[in-house]
């Protein structure tokens, strides 16, 4: 059955209108699930009315295909811990220009079986589209990669990188020229696929580990940026709406990450920076005879005695699913007239919003979670920090710029180090994402309770009610 294509761009408007209220939706906590519902539901409709629309592909297939990916999808979903969130968003990521590039590569092949010739907008955007989801699907490899520890975080920075850049972009403007003026043959179309993964590589691997967050999002906008390249190439008002949403919102996320990070975007593509730490403190240079360690009760008597505590949830909060434990001992606190405020970094944990999401699952109010900015200046006011598994996002050493080896040089951080007293609840001495020790663990105002972050969580609730 084909509809017609007045009704389809109707449905079409509806689907937009659906994934921009959506995304003003995910702008906000409170309306994310509602805006994650609308944005599906414009996916569904568009979707539906697409496989009306046009009878290209033989319904089999496009079932054998919803077979397997869900399959894959829910395979990967039940095994993939909430920790490793950044690898698998980087991998779809590289699946979606990946998806993208194919079927603009299909469209190219199918219709130089025709004989009409094919037009400017096919072919140019053909070529963008195989340049930037092939960019797109090495690039996500790579990262991938590097924070599943498969490949060095370390930047690797191959003498004469900048010159191999600019020439591989440079046989990838030449190839998508050729692929215009010639179009009677997809060579060049191909060649552009094996030049632009060299691209994605040589584009990804020289950023360090700690700039990862950033690249991610990045990758997430190129993979909207490829669907709308394709869209053009299909004619298909839809994804080239969709592609360029999705690539705009994947810009606004990575200005967020570098603003977070205080990297420009610039920085982090070219300087290979985001190392990990090339002549790294010792510990023992650190914490040797500085560090005390507490314990569960004689935190609890601090917290009672205190007016205003300010808790830091961090990866390891997010490792141990400690939340609802410290849902517990904060109301517990509460009842007895203390004031608690959640402190929320925008890099903590694996993934943006990590702390956001872990907080609401367990229906912390939204009004107690501060932002850096906002919360920084009140901590010299605040009587005990509570850091539960963060480390990077309170270390003082990011306040060092000068240290070319120091990773987080420049990141803005929580000033928990100008509390009265900061507890700091994780295992051992071990250091965060970045690598490197945190001179915080060995301050005259830290205490460590080396523990479990849901155990101690439990520990000190137990230890509340027994005061
Ligand atoms: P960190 O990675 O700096 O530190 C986490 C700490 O948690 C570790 O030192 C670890 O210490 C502790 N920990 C681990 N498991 C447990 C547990 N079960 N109980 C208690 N503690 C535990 O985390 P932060 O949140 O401070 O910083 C995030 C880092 O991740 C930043 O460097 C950021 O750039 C990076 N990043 C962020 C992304 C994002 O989008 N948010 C994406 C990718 C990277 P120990 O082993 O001693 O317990």
């Amino acid at each position: 059955m084909v509809i017609d294509l007045s009704i389809v761009n109707f449905v079409y408007l509806v689907a937009v209108v659906l994934f921009i209220l959506g995304l003003k939706g995910l702008s906000h906590p409170r309306t994310a699930v509602r805006g994650n519902l609308m944005g599906a539901s414009g996916m569904l409709i568009a979707i539906v009315v697409t496989l009306f629309d046009q009878n290209i592909v033989r319904f089999e297939f496009i079932v054998m295909g919803l077979l397997i990916g869900t399959v894959l999808g829910a395979a990967f979903a039940f095994r993939i811990a909430m920790t490793s969130m950044p690898q698998l968003v980087a991998l779809f990521n590289g699946l979606g220009g990946a998806a993208s590039m194919l079927v603009a590569g299909a469209a190219l092949e199918q219709e130089l079986t025709g004989t009409n010739s094919l037009g400017l907008q096919f072919t140019m955007a053909s070529g963008i589209s195989a340049l930037i989801g092939s960019i797109t699907l090495l690039g996500s490899l790579v990262a991938f990669g590097k924070l599943q520890g498969l490949i060095t975080e370390s930047p690797v920075l191959m003498p004469g990188r900048h010159i191999l850049n600019i020439t591989l972009g440079l046989i990838s403007i030449g190839l998508i020229v050729w692929l215009v003026l010639d179009s009677s043959n997809s060579l060049p179309f191909w060649i552009l696929v094996g030049v632009a993964a060299l691209f994605g590589i040589t584009l990804v691997i020289p950023i360090g580990g700690a700039d990862m967050p950033v690249v991610i999002s990045l990758l997430n906008s190129y993979s909207g940026l490829a669907a709308s390249a394709t869209g053009f190439v299909l004619q298909n008002n839809m994804l080239i709406i969709a592609g360029a949403l999705v690539g705009a919102a994947g810009i606004i996320l990575t200005r967020i990450m570098c603003k977070a990070m205080n990297r420009s975007l610039i920085n982090v593509l070219l300087a290979g920076v985001g190392a990990v730490a090339t002549s790294p403190t010792q510990d023992n240079e650190v914490y040797e005879g500085k560090v005390k360690s507490t314990s569960a009760d004689e935190v609890a008597m601090l917290l009672e005695d205190a007016r205003r505590v300010v808790i830091v949830p961090g990866y390891g909060m997010a490792v141990a699913q400690a939340q609802f434990a410290v849902r517990d001992f904060t109301s517990l606190l509460e009842t007895k007239g203390v004031e608690v405020e959640f402190a929320i970094h925008p890099v903590a944990g694996r993934m943006p919003g990590h702390m956001n999401v872990l907080l609401a699952e367990v229906n912390i109010p939204y009004e107690k979670l501060r932002e850096m900015d906002d919360i920084n200046p009140t901590f010299e006011q605040t009587d005990v920090v509570l850091v539960i598994g963060a480390n990077d996002v309170v270390n003082p050493v990011a306040r060092d710029n000068d240290d070319p080896g120091n990773p987080i040089a420049g990141m803005p951080i929580l000033d928990v180090d100008h509390a009265r007293t900061v507890v700091v609840i994780k295992r051992s001495l071990s250091p965060g994402f970045a690598g490197i020790p945190n001179p915080l663990f060995a301050a005259e105002n830290c205490l460590m309770l080396f523990a479990d972050a849901k155990q101690a969580a439990f520990d000190l609730a137990a230890a509340i009610k027994e005061l």
